[in-house]
């Protein structure tokens, strides 16, 4: 079911070489652009009537209006399964632990006497949330947008998710519970690039935002891409991966169980095991088919996550190896299952989170760890984190200078100026100093 790729014997080739190698989805990004422009361009000239119409074509819903009443937040919290509410006020308490050490402090370097430099974070005035709500519905990621929105002090904050068939055409009633578990009372039956696009040029019912955080399908990621720079977001946060790196001291019922914890997500999801050890790799393909026979989901998403393109064994000749693959890879979500599996993990560069050792599997960072879910995918890793307070902050640099502070830098500025051949830089500092260029003492 999952194809191997043998990268032992030869030395790997080195960078873009490398990831060129390894699995990757035959449908990206790129390629979804041209499929969410648009909707997007839709969702801008026509609003409300848009989005209802994409609600029509994509979520098989008929819905009047886009914003939630407030009474179906009230009902869905007054109905939520009791044991629920208890798992998504620990997985809450948890991430509030976490991601309020995260908080930043203002702070001052004096630069010179007089000269100062002041940094002061502050947090994006309006946010849209994204909640996935597509083959499966995620409480979890109401969670993992609000919470750090809320530590960073953010003040308006919209959350959407699609609208449900099932539910008179509002999310799900999990979602519209745990909303209001956090207190979040504005909320849009919106899902896929149009919510995207709501965020980012407002409606008649939603007022545009400055930042779009949360994860969501292909269509999703690609109109975070298209939007950016209209809108703030923020990584692009696709089709769930795994990654594990594993040597012979790995459990593969673990294994197993774990690629096929995040191949049930979607049928482009990614699920890569890095191991030298071919006996794992047999024993872990073997246990495969057992597991997936006894849990849903099957035919639709992990049949065709696992063998699909983007899913592989890899396998390599050691673990220095290893870790060179699953660095050029840049996971969502990366396992290490070896021996002393803490000092492995700390030499990983590129991944979303790492997860450490038989008792962290990717699962527990879904819910329950603490850390965020909303994590890079399709290599975004290398270059962005996952979501945290900080994403929801701005440093503003804060620059207070006395005449005398200015009067001792000023020939340099004029020089530097004059170096750029923008010599009314130059002017701007002589005109506080009656023309003259001020000599350093
Ligand atoms: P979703 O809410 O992301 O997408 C559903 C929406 O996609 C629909 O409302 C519809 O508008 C749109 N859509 C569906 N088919 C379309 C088409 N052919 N053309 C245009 N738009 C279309 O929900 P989902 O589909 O269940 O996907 C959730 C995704 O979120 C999964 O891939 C999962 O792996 C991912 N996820 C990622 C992270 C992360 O941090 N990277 C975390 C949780 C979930």
């Amino acid at each position: 079911m999952i194809s191997r790729i043998d990268l032992r014997g030869d030395a790997l080739p080195e960078g873009g070489a490398l990831r060129d190698l390894l699995p990757r989805a035959e449908f990206d990004v790129e390629a979804a652009l041209e499929k969410v422009r648009p909707i997007c361009e839709d969702v801008r000239h026509r609003g409300t009537a848009a989005l209802i119409e994409y609600a029509r074509r994509f979520d098989g819903v008929e819905i009047e209006r886009v914003r939630v009443p407030a009474e179906a937040l009230t009902k869905a919290l007054d109905e939520l399964d009791p044991a629920v509410r208890a798992a998504l006020e620990e997985s809450i308490r948890r991430a509030r632990l976490v991601h309020r050490e995260q908080r930043r402090t203002d702070h001052t370097t004096k630069v010179v006497p007089g000269g100062t430099v002041t940094e002061r974070w502050v947090p994006v005035e309006r946010v849209g949330l994204y909640v996935p709500g597509g083959r499966s519905v995620y409480p979890s990621s109401v969670v993992m947008n609000v919470v750090p929105a809320q530590e960073a002090g953010v003040e308006s904050l919209a959350v959407t998710s699609p609208p449900q068939a099932d539910f008179g055409g509002l999310p799900h009633p999990t979602i519209l519970a745990t909303c209001a578990l956090l207190g979040v009372d504005e909320v849009y039956a919106a899902g896929g690039a149009q919510a995207i696009a709501m965020f980012a040029y407002g409606t008649e019912e939603c007022l545009p935002a400055n930042l779009v955080t949360g994860p969501g399908n292909i269509y999703v990621a690609a109109a975070k891409r298209l939007l950016k720079g209209r809108i703030g977001i923020d990584s692009e946060a696709g089709p769930t991966e795994i990654a594990i790196l594993a040597d012979d001291t790995a459990d593969p019922v673990h294994l197993a169980a774990d690629l096929i914890s995040q191949a049930e997500h979607d049928p482009m999801a990614a699920a890569v095991l890095v191991t030298d050890s071919v006996e794992l790799a047999d024993k872990t393909e073997k246990e495969l088919a057992p597991q997936i026979a006894a849990t849903k989901h099957v035919e639709d998403r992990i049949v065709p996550a696992l063998s699909g393109r983007q899913s592989a064994i890899v396998l390599v000749d050691g673990l220095d190896e290893g870790l060179r693959v699953v660095d050029a890879y840049g996971a969502e979500h990366l396992e290490i299952q070896t021996a002393d599996a803490a000092a492995v993990a700390a030499r990983v560069r590129n991944a979303g989170a790492v997860f450490v050792g038989p008792y962290a599997p990717v699962s527990l960072g879904d819910y329950c760890a603490g850390s965020n879910h909303v994590l890079p995918t399709g290599g975004c890793a290398c270059h962005s984190s996952g979501l945290s307070v900080q994403s929801f902050l701005r440093g503003i640099h804060v620059v207070d200078y006395t005449r005398d502070a200015l009067a001792e830098v000023a020939h340099h500025v004029v020089t530097l100026a004059e170096a750029e051949d923008l010599p009314a830089h130059g002017a701007a500092i002589k005109a506080r100093f009656d023309w003259k260029v001020p000599q350093s003492k």
